[in-house]
């Protein structure tokens, strides 16, 4: 049976009203590692994982996962957003947990196929949203001690997702931490389930303060910005001409972030620069941004490290060069602007 021949549920969704939490659709991809090699992987309809007691994934954080997402463009067809970056970093995740890496094709074959099984998930063109893909890989299989998994699956999952930001852009505050995400040579740069769980308490925290997320700082200094709990930092200097973005193996590479990188230099002349950004340096900078797939491009109005709170551009209002590299990036991954080559796969 192709993907197309399935059996669909009826979608009642109100599209206009969607935010970012736990749907169920209709199908999933699953593959399983035995025996030394990735099996044949297929839809399944049933959301729940029966996996073993000892898997590594439970105890030992042996896990990795991606997040991507498929848009529905104004001729109906859907775009895919650099698929082929997410399967090469996911690919640099198990190689440093010591998982058998996924090949980008059986990466990007398995998103088409949940992207297209379940189409009728997909929010409207011009509602703002789009179906979140959840690839991840898990060490499974019968197991005690600490060591690498005798099995793993792999498997794609997808949630119908609104817009961040509902009524426009709306620049947000946050907090830096005394906690860290990740150790100067740890898992940083993995996408990986064990920083997020060390980023739940400071996140939690920095959101009773009213913030809407921690920006971590190096863990070696604590002197310099990395990013936020789950996107990457990025300034405008005070002249307007040049994008900055903090440099370190710590910081997890945002597909957004050298998306924008790439915009910033090419279409809007800007000059870019990967460097350290220094925490008590801010007064260089008239706007600052977080970026990532579920944050897209969210203006920072301004930063509490200490005692010292310090505003970019505004806090009620976004920056011309904020809103520009927002336009150009949405309008691309809606097929509304020419995107630049490989970056959208149609599904
Ligand atoms: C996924 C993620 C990002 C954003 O990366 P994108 O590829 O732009 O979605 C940023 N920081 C962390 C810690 C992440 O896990």
């Amino acid at each position: 049976m192709t993907s197309t021949d399935l059996p669909r549920s009826e979608v009642n969704i109100d599209w206009n009203n969607l935010g970012f939490s736990y749907i169920r659709t209709d199908y999933r991809y699953l593959a399983h590692w035995r025996d030394g090699a990735w099996q044949a992987g297929e839809l399944t309809g049933d959301n729940v994982l029966h996996i073993s007691e000892g898997s590594t994934a439970l105890h030992y954080g042996q896990q990795c996962f991606e997040g991507l997402k498929a848009y529905r463009c104004k001729d109906g067809s859907i775009n895919l957003f650099r698929a082929d970056q997410n399967a090469a970093r996911m690919s640099r995740s198990c190689e440093r947990l010591l998982m058998p890496e996924v090949p980008a094709e059986m990466f990007i074959e398995a998103c088409k196929q949940v992207v297209k099984a379940n189409e009728h998930f997909i929010p409207p063109y011009g509602t703002g949203g789009s179906l979140y893909l959840r690839p991840f890989v898990i060490g499974v299989g019968d197991n005690i001690g600490v060591r690498s998994a005798p099995e793993f699956i792999f498997s794609v999952f997808a949630i119908p997702v609104g817009p961040y930001f509902k009524g426009g852009l709306v620049p947000t505050n946050f907090v830096t931490s005394m906690y860290d995400r990740a150790a100067p040579n740890g898992t940083g740069a993995a996408k990986v389930g064990g920083n997020y769980a060390a980023s739940l308490l400071p996140g939690a925290e920095a959101k009773k303060r009213h913030f809407g997320d921690v920006i971590y700082l190096d863990p070696a200094t604590h002197t310099k910005i990395e990013e936020v709990g789950s996107a990457n930092f990025f300034a405008i200097t005070k002249d307007g001409k040049k994008f900055v973005t903090p440099k370190s193996p710590s910081i997890l590479p945002s597909i957004t972030k050298y998306s924008l990188l790439h915009l910033a230099e090419k279409r809007m002349g800007l000059q870019v620069e990967e460097g350290d950004v220094y925490i008590d340096q801010l007064d260089q900078y008239g706007e600052a941004g977080a970026c990532g797939t579920a944050a897209v491009v969210t203006p920072i109005g301004g930063i509490q490290n200490g005692d010292d709170f310090h505003v970019f551009y505004s806090e009620t209002e976004v920056g011309p060069i904020t809103r520009r590299l927002y336009d150009e990036l949405v309008g691309i991954q809606y097929g509304d602007k020419d995107a630049p080559e490989g970056w959208i796969i149609k599904v």
